[in-house]
């Protein structure tokens, strides 16, 4: 029976959204934790983005180290082969990637204005995705933007031409948020079936149904005898009204009335993870998690009316469907109230040796190796304007020559 992964697009979507972004030692550690989480994919940037090159080498390294294995780490650009020629050159290491072009007849039209007809798309992103196998890719999703407003018989012949030139995945994008549960099933069901591919549902939230879409969608391609990849970001954090949220997918697979069960996830996802990892987007983007967020917001377990404060206490199961152990929480929060000393981009080694003293098993070899550790830690600090978290903090005492790879961000100013 085919199965359901995740493909998280965080640190493509999620920084791409308007007046949000993360810096790159956090989306390095957003790497980590989808890692940690059992996400199958991280698609983990922007390979033609020049001040994206350091960041996504050094993640690759990672992988080679075997840090940030089993994850995949996938880059996303447009299904031009000039992008696929600049990607390889830029990011000589890369391995995985989706390449996007609008399939839409809006699109077509609105967008290319005349300059592309439908048969020069299929070309465009025949040509790409040749040019990218020829380059050394050992995965390449095809990703139809704008999937949900493209007619079906051109989807399927799209999809076919993708098959034919080896694609690995069809990504359906429902680009606004346009489907319902009803529709992207049919259709992700008649795409299974007669394009005979993977299908990715990489749904938005315009309507509030992006969580129940990306259900559906993956519902309808394992019906349709295919393999399942449902895009998620953290939090939702995404475009406009956001993509389907990370953890409110896991739950939905794994506890929705029948689904569970039936429908299963690929590889071994670890819900234990769930707190941890929103709590961290929760800070890094600034974005508080509302009250009402399903598993991890303040409110998920929290209960006051009498009868279901009563039901609750002689039996959890009366007013709640899942435990909220299962999602890593219920640790006390320490929170310092008296003195703080904090790490950041004027920090001496007085103030550092103290909070790094605090975290558990970290301790320098010498002064030289401090001072460095230090020097990072303040870099750090310029492009992320916060106070560090532990975990990164950690991260950089013990890989300091990868987080001072991914820290460099050389402007490359042509004339
Ligand atoms: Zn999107």
């Amino acid at each position: 029976m085919p199965k359901i992964y995740l493909l998280d697009v965080t640190n493509r979507d999620g920084v791409q959204t308007a007046k949000l972004g993360l810096s790159k030692l956090e989306k390095t550690m957003t790497n980590v934790y989808l890692n940690e989480i059992g996400v199958f994919q991280s698609e983990f940037g922007f390979p033609t983005t020049k001040h994206e090159s350091h960041y996504l080498q050094a993640n690759l390294e990672l992988a080679e180290m075997g840090v940030l294995q089993p994850i995949r780490l996938g880059g996303w650009i447009r299904a031009i082969t000039d992008d696929v020629e600049t990607t390889f050159k830029r990011v000589p290491s890369i391995k995985h990637l989706n390449v996007s072009i609008s399939t839409s007849d809006q699109m077509i039209t609105g967008k290319f204005q005349g300059r592309k007809t439908k048969q020069d798309v299929i070309n465009d992103m025949t040509a790409a995705v040749d040019a990218a196998w020829a380059a050394g890719a050992e995965s390449i999703g095809v990703n139809a933007e704008d999937a949900s407003r493209t007619d079906l018989d051109y989807l399927v012949e799209f999809g076919l031409a993708a098959k034919e030139h080896k694609a690995t995945r069809l990504r359906y994008c429902d680009t606004l948020g346009y489907d319902n549960p009803f529709t992207i099933y049919r259709t992700n069901k008649a795409l299974a079936e007669k394009v005979g591919l993977p299908i990715e549902q990489h749904c938005h939230g315009d309507l509030g149904m992006a969580v129940a879409n990306s259900l559906a969608g993956a519902k309808g391609t394992i019906d349709g005898g295919q393999d399942a990849y449902i895009n998620t970001t953290i939090n939702g954090i995404g475009e406009r009204a956001g993509n389907a949220d990370l953890v409110t997918v896991i739950l939905a697979v794994t506890k929705s009335k029948d689904f569970a069960g039936k429908y299963q996830l690929g590889g071994s996802v670890d819900m234990a993870k769930a707190w941890k990892i929103a709590k961290f987007a929760e800070y890094a983007f600034d974005v508080p998690i509302p009250i009402n967020q399903p598993g991890v917001g303040a409110n998920a377990f929290a209960h006051e009316s009498g009868i279901h404060a009563d039901g609750v206490l002689k039996d959890p199961e009366n007013y709640e469907l899942y435990g909220y152990e299962e999602l890593g929480r219920g640790d006390p929060i320490k929170v310092d109230t008296g003195r703080e000393i904090i790490a950041g981009q004027y920090s001496g080694i007085s103030g550092f040796s103290h909070v790094m003293g605090k975290i558990r098993d970290v301790s320098f070899k010498s002064k030289e190796e401090a001072n460095e550790v230090l020097e990072l830690v303040r870099y750090a600090n310029v492009l992320s304007h916060k106070p560090l978290v532990e975990d990164e903090l950690l991260f950089i005492a013990r890989y300091p020559q990868i987080v001072k790879q991914l820290l460099t961000v050389t402007p490359l100013v042509t004339k």
